[in-house]
């Protein structure tokens, strides 16, 4: 007998909503939302699918009103508790819009807790769509199983990162340091990777002295910016973060 295909797995609709999600609430979603659920996944009344909230895990619901442009939720019942995330975030230089919007969403599904644009003195990006990457980042996790929505900050200047950042950063330094692999330690932490231009000398010098600076090293080969941002939280995540 043939096996049973795992790919593609019986899984019920995910979808992020902006309600306080409890026992028996009911939810009104909004067009976009009701639009995907009705004309393109093609549900009606009594259909499931998992909800979350950001912050109170993971609910099974019911559609209960299915009209033509609305659609109406009764939650059920909890499916999962909220899931700590590792305290990591990624202060990244932002590139070509297609780089940061693949960027957001490969972050998401990493793990990452909190996303930071800086602006270096090489950044080249257009303006940053902060509304944009939310929505982004909100899809990646509802495809990836999060019960959580990483942070996406305002952009703030290189000096400002220094400053308020009171944990390791582990700073991404094509001219060398330590192995990622061994540098990363479990513990409140940023990594930060410069532009497609890289970090000037003036900003690798004030970065390395910050007295909670750590330059690693991602091997001999210059990665572009977003595939070092990611491939730093990767190692991160399997080292220091909750892949161990
Ligand atoms: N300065 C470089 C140049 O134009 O030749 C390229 C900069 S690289 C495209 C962009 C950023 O990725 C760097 O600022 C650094 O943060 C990170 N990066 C790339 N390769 C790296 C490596 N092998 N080790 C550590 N960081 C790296």
């Amino acid at each position: 007998m043939p096996a049973t295909p795992a790919w593609p797995p019986k899984s019920l609709p995910r979808l992020f909503v902006r309600a306080q999600l409890r026992d028996g609430v009911r939810v009104d979603l909004d067009a976009d939302q009701a639009n995907y659920l009705g004309n393109v996944m093609r549900l009606g009344e009594g259909a499931e699918l998992l909800v979350f909230d950001g912050t109170s895990g993971e609910w099974l619901a019911r559609i209960s009103e299915a009209g033509k442009k609305r659609m109406a939720l009764t939650v059920e019942q909890r499916t999962r508790e909220p899931e700590a995330i590792p305290d990591v975030w990624l202060a990244f230089a932002p590139v070509k819009r297609t780089q940061t919007d693949w960027l957001v969403e490969k972050a998401t599904e990493l793990g990452i807790a909190k996303l930071i644009p800086v602006i270096t003195q090489r950044t080249i990006a257009e303006r940053v769509k902060l509304e944009r990457l939310r929505s982004i980042a909100t899809e990646a996790a509802e495809q990836c199983g999060r019960t959580r929505l990483p942070t996406i900050d305002e952009p703030i200047s290189l000096a400002q990162l220094l400053k308020q950042a009171d944990r390791a950063i582990y700073f991404a330094d094509e001219g060398g340091g330590e192995p990622a692999a061994s540098a990363f330690k479990p513990g409140p932490a940023v990594i930060l990777t410069g532009p497609e231009g890289g970090f000037t000398d003036d900003e690798r010098a004030v970065i390395r002295a910050a007295p909670n600076a750590i330059p690693v090293s991602l091997g001999p080969r210059i990665l572009r910016a977003e595939t070092a941002a990611l491939a730093a939280l990767a190692v991160y995540m399997a080292v220091a973060g909750d892949w161990c």
